[in-house]
């Protein structure tokens, strides 16, 4: 059986690959050739392990959360990714960048960000190590995000607000990608999800794998088999997931369920369901399915959740949902508040907004009492106090 993984052309089937300006070949060029060496050397394996450990707070707990598993009907864990510092999965990428940046010797670092997230796991790292950091923004995203935008000052990163396109996520990775064809160099930049020109995605995929390993561990002691009958995540560009499924890709035993946003509905056209809807493009570097009209133009996505809205999806799981290894819901804004409504009264947890879409996937599955289904909570919902008060079920019926 063909591998799950990438190969050595950074291919996942027929998606993938790096689709570059000629400018960046030479440092895509190099980070290709470097960053397998770097992650597999000791010193890299101590110091992040070690950071992850006593910065983050790994390891994150798996849960059994029995109010919700007697709710479904199944054994649900929950894997606490929301109790890492910076409060999602996004630390566990940057921490890992950041040390392969210094070992390259780059001094400057930059991203992108649509939410503020990936821009605030960022400049945290950036403090960390004292590396500039400089992150673009869509001036809308900057706009509605201003909580992000303060910490990221306060952290010590330039956010520059981007005013091109529809002034979002995507205008905001094109400016970094100019960004990085201005000074090669001496920039690195880190790409906060699995998409981008390879390595990017395995090798992001690869910082992340480190909760699918830990849920081998817990599981074995919990439940005396490191295997799980289901796992199940949210997709944005695929980070959390991947590194939730990591380990278990290649075992066809271990059923595979990512949540993608179906915002107002699929049929809609206010929605950022790509495996839905998307066809073959090409998106920052990569080639995957893209949400784009008939003239291949992106179309802007829309998700109730800022973390979710994005036109694209990782190579990987494009090419997991192509070939039937993961099956693919379209969860919608309303019953991704239901569900995090749910949540927080069955278990007293809050869960970020992207999180509870992968929550959302439960009512549509169907499980047998004695399986063990695993559910990344990849944040916590401080953020989405507003959304949510502003959304409470409640309120919905009137609507
Ligand atoms: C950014 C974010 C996501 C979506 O990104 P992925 O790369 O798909 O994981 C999901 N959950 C939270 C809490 C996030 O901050």
């Amino acid at each position: 059986m063909e591998s799950f993984l990438v190969n050595n052309e950074g291919y996942y089937g027929d998606f993938g690959g790096a689709y570059i300006p000629e400018i960046l070949h030479k440092c895509v060029t190099e980070l290709q050739q470097t960053y397998l060496t770097v992650l597999q050397s000791e010193a890299f394996q101590q110091e992040y392990a070690q950071l992850l450990r006593d910065y983050v707070g790994r390891p994150t707990p798996l849960y059994l959360a029995r109010r919700l598993s007697e709710r479904y009907g199944c054994r649900l864990y929950l894997k606490r990714e929301d109790l890492n510092h910076t409060g999602a999965h996004k630390i566990n990428n940057t921490i890992g960048q950041i040390l392969i940046a210094r070992q390259m010797g780059k001094k400057r670092i930059i991203a992108e960000t649509g939410a503020g997230q990936h821009g605030v796991a960022t400049a945290t790292v950036c403090a960390l190590m004292n590396m500039e950091c400089v992150v673009y923004m869509g001036k809308m995203d900057v706009e509605r995000q201003r909580v992000n935008v303060e910490k990221m000052k306060m952290l010590g990163a330039t956010v520059v607000p981007v005013t091109s396109g529809n002034m979002t996520l995507k205008d905001a990775t094109n400016e970094a990608i100019r960004d990085w064809c201005c000074h090669p160099a001496d920039t690195y930049y880190i790409i906060g999800s699995t998409v981008g020109p390879h390595p990017y995605p395995d090798m992001v995929a690869r910082l992340q794998s480190v909760i699918s390993e830990e849920i081998e561990k817990q599981l074995l002691a919990q439940e005396g088999r490191s295997c799980p009958d289901y796992l199940i995540a949210c997709v944005g560009g695929g980070s959390n997931a991947a590194g939730t499924i990591y380990r278990y890709l290649d075992n066809p035993e271990v059923q595979i369920v990512l949540a993608e946003a179906g915002g107002k509905g699929v049929e809609s056209g206010m929605t950022a369901a790509t495996i839905a809807l998307g066809k073959m493009g090409i998106i920052h570097g990569a080639r995957t399915y893209v949400i784009q009209n008939a003239d291949g133009q992106i179309e802007e996505p829309y998700s109730i959740s800022a973390g979710l809205d994005y036109p694209g999806i990782g190579p990987m799981h494009a090419n997991l949902a192509a070939r039937k290894r993961a099956v693919v819901l379209a969860v919608n804004d309303d019953e991704a508040i239901r569900a995090a409504y749910e949540l927080t009264k069955l278990e007293g947890i809050i869960p970020a907004l992207e999180s509870a879409h992968a929550l959302g996937a439960l009512p549509k599955l169907r499980f047998k009492p004695e399986e063990v289904v695993v559910l990344t909570v990849s944040g916590r919902g401080d953020k989405d106090m507003e959304t949510y008060l502003s959304h409470a079920p409640q309120a919905e019926t009137h609507s």
